[in-house]
């Protein structure tokens, strides 16, 4: 695996609007800083723990995102330094994360995820409480959270047309909710696209794209 010669294959692929993330979990920082070295300063991970433990030791430019499953009682741990936490998917996620940015006295940039794929494994919220949530009296309350756009991964199939139909689903959900705009909802970013399906992600409107295995190998 040459990790540098990966992350340079594919941003030579990627439009010029689309913001890489490198998805590092399970990976070390070894193999961090090998991206680091090449110019990458994005890397995800979906365990706050391994993403702390990470921040600690690695070089303070980085940006980390949270791209898994988000529990709140974690959010203290990564509340000082996260730059954007993808999978936010209910209300109670938004309250905390809130107060845990007026502790720290920053913002927070959040995605809401929304559950655009027909498996019954993948989280997110249906559009209709994305919308529901951004018209709410509470999030006009929440002085420490940014919305920034929204998140979604596909189902997990070799079927094209069906991943399309999901990401195409997530674009104009995304292009619906755009319209709400206030001091703490700036919606931009569209994330969505792995190793797997980033390039039709980018055709169907993705402006930020999450892969992990086409950098940096495989993971056990
Ligand atoms: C692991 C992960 C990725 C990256 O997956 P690859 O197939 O390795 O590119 C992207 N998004 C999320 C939410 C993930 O958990």
């Amino acid at each position: 695996m040459n990790i540098q010669s990966n992350l340079e294959h594919i941003k030579a692929e990627l439009p010029d609007n689309v913001t890489l993330v490198a998805v590092s979990k399970t990976k070390p920082n070894e193999d961090i800083m090998e991206a680091y070295n090449a110019g990458q300063r994005i890397f995800g991970e979906n365990k706050v723990q391994e993403m702390t433990d990470k921040y600690e030791a690695l070089p303070k430019d980085i940006a980390w995102h949270m791209i898994g499953h988000v529990q709140s009682n974690k959010i203290k741990y990564m509340a000082p330094f996260v730059s954007l936490i993808h999978g936010v998917d209910r209300m109670k996620l938004l309250k905390e994360i809130n107060k845990q940015g007026e502790k720290n006295d920053r913002v927070i940039n959040c995605l809401l995820q929304i559950k655009i794929a027909e498996e019954d494994s993948k989280f997110g919220m249906t559009a209709d409480k994305a919308e529901e949530i951004l018209n709410s009296d509470a999030l006009a309350n929440y002085k420490f959270v940014n919305i920034t756009g929204v998140m979604g991964m596909a189902t997990f199939t070799d079927d094209e047309t069906q991943i399309r139909k999901e990401f195409s689903y997530l674009k104009t959900t995304f292009d619906k909710l755009k319209n709400y705009k206030s001091f703490n909802v700036n919606l931009e970013t569209i994330s969505m696209g792995m190793s797997g399906d980033y390039k039709i992600a980018i055709d169907s409107g993705s402006n930020m794209v999450r892969i992990g295995s086409s950098i940096f190998g495989k993971r056990d």
